[in-house]
């Protein structure tokens, strides 16, 4: 942290003057569905289970093509707000050329479903395999592709065993749904509750995973699910014992308040899971169950949320959490997640409101809801200007995703 006049001399480099502007580190969303962009308002808030219910079936009638078209509308949001580099799970991986196409950093999650064992589940993951592949073809250099189990739930551990193992998509980044709700806890220790009504209700068996102990981490660490390097969404329900057996496995957290606080999901330890070395981000998910892409909004719901586990929230703390914080969480600590040299050159550009406490606490002026931003760079190359995105066709994008929004509606 400093001021303009710190700086060294740049003889010789070309000096934009960004006027009063708060130059921050890109924001990392460590955990989104861009393909899910034109849900917002269309799903009602419900309990974890219910909820998954009404989203199966609002999406039921969602086209790849409505999808695409909401991840390039996504996209442009996420930019917009700030952030520079997204950690999407999606079941088309359409946020591979959306991010592209903004100029957006991205590591793109091809999702897996399915309680498939033996030559069946080889036979899933070697279709998967290939769908990566093709992915990481038309991926841009900035994009990496990689494969989301989606959850316990969703996926039973046979399966998992196989992703994990196949040499293609288990030597990528590895990111799911972990823990997320006292419904998934339900359903894996007892075979009951809201979630399994609604899987059985769209006549799917929800997966079983024998073993372990209570709760979701340990039956994942029995079964071998979790491994270094696993981007875990939500991990709410972690007791005592969890985060030790999560630190254990070298799995990463990406925080999610907003979702957890929508859909009745409880509030995830934070503090326990910091405190025994776990890199903790924050993710905004999806506008079916969270906000519309705002890192910084997502930060001001995590600040609420600590306050409500008695502990003073500070908004540098926050700040950090989605800048640095989510750059470890997706793998990429050692690149970007703050202005330092040797880093690659994600910044952005942030005007504060005029009465913003700037000099005295600068994290605060920055996730003050009126403050702006103006400008982004990824890689050195800007990406967001004060007219709007630079790279993208900001007026094709949104009329493809107004027509898309009308059929979805
Ligand atoms: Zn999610």
């Amino acid at each position: 942290m400093g001021r303009e006049r710190d700086l060294p001399p740049c003889d010789g480099v070309p000096v934009t003057d960004m006027g009063d502007a708060i130059l921050i580190p890109g924001l990392v969303d460590a955990h989104c569905h861009l393909e899910w962009g034109l849900m917002g308002g269309l799903v009602p808030d419900a309990g974890f289970g219910d909820w998954l219910g009404a989203f199966i079936h609002r999406t039921a009638g969602v086209t790849p093509a409505d999808r695409e078209a909401g991840a390039h509308w996504a996209a442009i949001v996420a930019l917009r707000n700030g952030t520079t580099t997204i950690c999407d799970s999606g079941p088309g991986g359409f946020a591979a050329a959306a991010a592209a196409a903004t100029g957006l950093r991205a590591i793109v999650h091809l999702e897996v479903f399915g309680r498939e064992s033996g030559a069946a589940a080889r036979e899933k993951v070697m279709h998967h395999g290939e769908a990566l592949l093709r992915a990481r073809d038309d991926a841009g250099p900035l994009v990496q592709v990689g494969v989301s189990p989606h959850s316990p739930y969703t996926v039973g551990p046979a399966l998992w065993g196989e992703v994990l193992a196949d040499p293609i998509l288990g030597s990528g980044s590895v990111a799911s749904h972990v823990a997320e709700s006292p419904d998934e806890v339900l359903l894996l220790e007892e075979g009951v509750g809201p979630l399994v009504d609604t899987i059985t209700s769209v006549g799917r068996d929800p997966a079983s995973w024998p073993g372990g102990g209570p709760g979701v981490v340990s039956r994942l660490a029995a079964a071998g699910a979790l491994r270094k390097g696993l981007i875990a969404a939500h991990c709410v329900q972690v007791g005592a014992d969890d985060a030790g057996v999560l630190a254990e496995h070298g799995v990463r957290v990406a925080h999610c308040p907003h979702s957890n606080a929508r859909l009745s999901c409880g509030d995830a330890p934070v503090e326990a899971l910091e405190a025994v070395g776990i890199p903790v981000g924050l993710g905004t998910d999806s506008p079916a169950s969270a906000g519309a892409y705002d890192l910084r909004d997502e930060a001001r719901w995590a600040a609420e949320a600590r306050a409500r586990r008695g502990v003073s929230p500070v908004a540098a703390d926050m700040l950090a959490m989605s800048t640095i914080g989510s750059a470890r969480v997706v793998g990429l600590g050692r690149e970007i997640g703050s202005l330092v040299p040797g880093k690659r050159a994600d910044i952005v550009a942030v005007q504060p409101a005029e009465d913003a406490p700037v000099d005295a606490d600068p994290a605060l002026a920055v996730l003050d809801p009126r403050a702006r931003v103006v400008a982004s760079w990824v890689d050195g190359r800007q990406v967001l200007s004060a007219d709007g995105p630079v790279l993208a066709d900001t007026g094709s994008v949104n009329a493809a995703a107004r027509e898309a929004r009308a059929r979805i509606m």
